[in-house]
């Protein structure tokens, strides 16, 4: 029998109706002839619940505690979707992450799947059961610890099953119908996409569309499990959501594929350090030391031996980036004049594999920019993405001109 995975998310499971409904959809799936793999999240809030009491009750918590405890969400619903399939008269049994084993590594929190043996859960579908539900988010390290794999995560494990069990297909399901060319809430002019490719679905994802675990892409591109983003309140339909496929699958598409942003940024300065061999390992290791995301860098040119560096990192991660260069400006390791850092800035990105072949979009997007009078700070780009750092309350006019210059809102 060919194996499917779906999975359902959060919001899809966030009461014994939608469960039942989310059932529904498995049966047309057994109905279609696969055995099925469901892999369920906990219901909407209650992840968030559990690390709030976590954090209430021990505030430098032990990790594995945590992951003991923001586990369960996921072994609720996984144990309520068994029940309602049989209820449906649908062979299915429930497992939990340690049962299967998901074996990951002892990284609490945000642990990596190192190996799913398919065994167990074969041999019961051999046995005549049809759907094996599992509960997301969670593995067994090999010390024998519950872990979980990061906020979002069990996307990340339906991928990976699909990739275990040779899936035909992995569907995700969730709140919103599909993959859109920006954020709905910013354009009405906002289209959903049929298909995407696993590379721009990765650079959206990293960069703050926050539809897919960027991990789940990643491992989706490794392994090439197409990946269908749909919504389960919509009736079931062959072209509902978005493919996430391999490139070769889609003939046609625009150069440009959407517009991604991300809000929360910090610009940092450090004003007049020395231009010398060294000085880029001595800054920025002890912000990775420090746990700071740094993502755009820009290296002014140097006047007598001293020169400005410059990084954007995540908003809330400002105080321990200063902690992290002033502690090093103490212990001598590094020098500088002053360290500038600018709160109000956002990141607006396009993505596209049709830049690989097409030149100008970067002179197009800064054009439309300058159109608006909008001031780019940073810019970095990469194969098949162009970013650009800007004065955050300009965001919104950014990501809307960006859309229309490119006519996103028009299929390729
Ligand atoms: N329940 C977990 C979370 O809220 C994992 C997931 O839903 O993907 O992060
Ligand atoms: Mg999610």
């Amino acid at each position: 029998m060919p194996t499917l995975v779906m999975k359902f998310g959060g919001t899809s499971v966030a009461n014994l109706d939608r469960i039942a409904r989310a059932a529904k959809r498995v049966a047309l799936e057994v109905a279609n002839g696969y055995d099925v793999i469901v892999i369920v999240s906990a219901m909407s809030g209650k992840t968030n619940e559990l690390v709030g009491w976590v954090s209430e009750t021990s505030p430098l918590y032990d990790a594995r505690e945590y992951d003991a405890i923001v586990s369960s969400g996921e072994n609720v619903t996984a144990g309520l979707m068994a029940l309602r399939l049989q209820e449906m008269d649908i062979p299915a049994r429930s497992w939990q992450g340690w049962q299967v084993p998901v074996m990951t590594t002892d990284a609490h929190a945000s642990a990596r799947i190192e190996e799913i043996p398919t065994k167990n859960i074969t041999a019961k579908f051999d046995e005549g059961m049809k759907v094996a539900v599992v509960a997301g988010f969670q593995g067994v390290s090999a010390a024998g610890r519950i872990t979980t794999l990061g906020r979002g995560g069990s996307d990340t494990t339906a991928v990976a099953f699909a990739a275990a069990f040779g899936a035909e297909r992995c569907d995700i399901y969730t709140d919103v119908d599909g993959v859109y060319t920006t954020d709905p809430r910013i354009t009405s002019k906002a289209r959903k996409l049929d298909k995407i490719s696993f590379e721009e679905m990765l650079e959206l994802a990293s960069l703050g569309a926050k539809v897919l675990q960027t991990r789940s892409v990643e491992l989706a591109m490794r392994y090439k499990v197409r990946l269908r983003v749909l919504s389960s309140f919509e009736e079931p339909s062959d072209s509902a959501g978005t493919l996430v496929c391999d490139e070769e699958e889609i003939m046609e598409s625009n150069v440009v594929a959407g517009v991604a942003y991300s809000r929360d940024e910090a610009k940092m300065t450090l004003i007049s350090v020395a231009d010398r061999p060294g000085i880029a390992a001595a800054i920025f290791g002890p912000l990775s030391e420090a746990g700071v995301n740094v993502d755009m860098i820009v290296q002014n040119i140097s006047e007598e031996g001293r020169t400005d560096m410059t990084f954007s990192c995540p908003k809330d991660q400002v105080l321990r980036a200063e902690k992290a260069m002033q502690d090093a400006k103490a212990s001598g390791a590094i020098n500088f004049h002053d360290l500038v850092a600018d709160e109000g800035v956002c990141k607006v990105s396009v993505v596209g594999i049709g830049m690989r072949s097409h030149t100008g979009v970067a002179a197009k997007m800064f054009k439309v920019l300058s159109a608006e009078g909008i001031n780019i700070k940073v810019i970095t780009t990469s194969e098949i993405k162009i970013s650009v750092l800007i004065d955050r309350k300009y965001m919104e006019l950014a990501v809307q001109a960006l859309h229309d210059a490119f006519e996103l809102d028009k299929a390729g």
